[in-house]
């Protein structure tokens, strides 16, 4: 397949590089003037898409998505394949779909989990939102870049399940952290705390998987001085995706915005920025009750 590929940063260099090593004609275009390996450069996004079965993205945010989209979709060719994989907010996922649509395109939103490392090592996992002929000519290229891939739903239902997971994932890192901060205070000991916590119904993917206590559980970033992993802000960036899609949607979702406003707290005005998301853990061992 001729691939178009907009966004050669952290994440989409090493997907660009698996999709031309996979032997794809990838044409690539980044502001920042990055490339990919195996990837040929373009001198703009219509450049990179001119001809191209598939137009693959990976940007920063919605507003970007837009501009993009924008940019690129009145130069693809009908029947071609539009497919964002950054994390941005579902109102801009749907909206730049439905541009696609409109222009006689097929288009995915399939955001990913698993991060850098999961991008370089091809085993990423892809939540999927668009029609069944969307998905099904996306597949190929999920199972190139990926080791799983979900289709959730229509448009926009791929960044739904990203945010809610996230979500999830944020307000239970909290309460993880929090707990093991307890627990010091308590004199419970952290290895205890573990053994009980990940095999009662405490346990969670936080504790058992990425337990934020170092020495404690598997290896995890609190074992690396809480090196990201998956960086507080950019959990702080999906917490706030997840809380304006709340409004957007009109569900009420308290835990989600206490979730937001620590880790905002964290990232803009403690040492949390550039830490890993697990940090919480050293925040709330030196504070006290009030
Ligand atoms: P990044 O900042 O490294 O890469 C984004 C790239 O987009 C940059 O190279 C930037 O120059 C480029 N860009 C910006 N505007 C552009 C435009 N108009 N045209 C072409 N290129 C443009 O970010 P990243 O870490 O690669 O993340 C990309 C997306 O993936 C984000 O939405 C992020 O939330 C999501 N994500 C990241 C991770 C992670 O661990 N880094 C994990 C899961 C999801």
């Amino acid at each position: 397949m001729k691939i178009g590929f907009i966004g050669l940063g952290n994440m989409g260099a090493p997907m660009a590089a698996n999709l031309a090593a996979a032997g794809h004609d990838v044409v690539g275009f980044d502001v920042a003037g990055t490339t990919a390996k195996g990837v040929r450069v373009a001198c703009d996004i219509a450049a990179a898409v001119d001809g191209a079965d598939v137009v693959t993205s990976m940007l920063p945010n919605g507003a970007i998505l837009r501009q993009v989209g924008e940019q690129a979709i009145p130069h693809m060719t009908p029947g071609a394949l539009f497919m964002d994989c950054s994390t941005v907010d579902v109102d801009s996922a749907r909206d730049v779909a439905k541009a696609a649509e409109n222009a006689g395109l097929l288009s995915v939103d399939a955001p990913v989990s698993g991060g850098i490392g999961g991008a370089s090592a091809g085993t990423l996992t892809f939540m999927a939102g668009g029609s069944a002929d969307a998905f099904a000519k996306a597949a190929p290229l999920f199972d190139i870049m990926g080791q799983k891939a979900v289709h959730c739903g229509d448009a926009g239902a791929g960044q739904a399940a990203k945010i809610c997971n996230n979500m999830i994932l944020g307000a239970t890192m909290i309460a993880t952290c929090e707990a093991f901060a307890l627990a010091d205070k308590l004199s419970l000991d952290r290895q205890k705390m573990f053994d009980v916590v990940s095999t009662s119904s405490g346990y969670s993917w936080t504790m058992n998987a990425y337990c934020p206590a170092p020495g404690v559980g598997p290896s995890s970033p609190a074992d690396n001085d809480y090196t990201p992993g998956f960086a507080a802000e950019l959990m702080l960036k999906d917490l706030g995706l997840s809380q304006q899609a709340a409004r957007s949607a009109d569900a009420d979702t308290p835990m989600g915005a206490l979730a937001l406003a620590l880790y905002k707290q964290f990232v803009e005005n403690e040492d949390g920025l550039g830490k890993d998301f697990s940090a919480m853990l050293p925040r709330f061992e030196k504070r006290g009750a009030n």
